[in-house]
């Protein structure tokens, strides 16, 4: 388990269940969370209201520790900082998302880096798709 309790005091925040939930939940969570579903899942004695949600999680991006993406399905997500280097794609009908482990791009870094004298610093790349169930409907 990480040490968020440690994570939050480097930062200033104050330790509070409802940060703890949180960071805890984007830790188990594979895939990055939209509002919705953080809310869904957070236990409500810990986080009681939407508002106080929304509240922690702009704290948490503001000193960043997690980072919020808008995907093209128009809804935040949220993800811890400190996960590893990853893709998602996203269905383009349920807006399902699910991870692809591998990045296939450093090489293709490594030459854009030869032809154009840029350091590469970082890509964005978003696949879409239809999902399994999606697909069986
Ligand atoms: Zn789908
Ligand atoms: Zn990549």
């Amino acid at each position: 388990m990480k040490d968020f309790e440690k994570l939050l005091r480097d930062n200033n925040l104050k330790i509070t269940k409802g940060r703890l939930a949180i960071l805890e939940l984007l830790h188990q969570s594979k895939i990055p969370m939209n509002t919705e579903e953080i809310f869904a899942e957070v236990d409500k004695e810990e986080l009681p209201s939407f508002t106080s949600l929304y509240r922690i999680l702009n704290q948490l991006t503001d000193v960043g520790i997690i980072e919020k993406n808008l995907y093209q399905n128009g809804l935040l997500y949220y993800e811890l900082r400190d996960k590893k280097h990853k893709h998602y794609i996203i269905c383009e009908k349920c807006g399902k998302i699910s991870a692809i482990e591998n990045c296939p791009i450093s090489d293709f870094e490594k030459e854009a880096s030869i032809e154009t004298g840029y350091i590469v610093v970082d890509h964005v790349i978003e696949l879409k798709g239809i999902c399994p169930d999606c697909q069986n409907k």
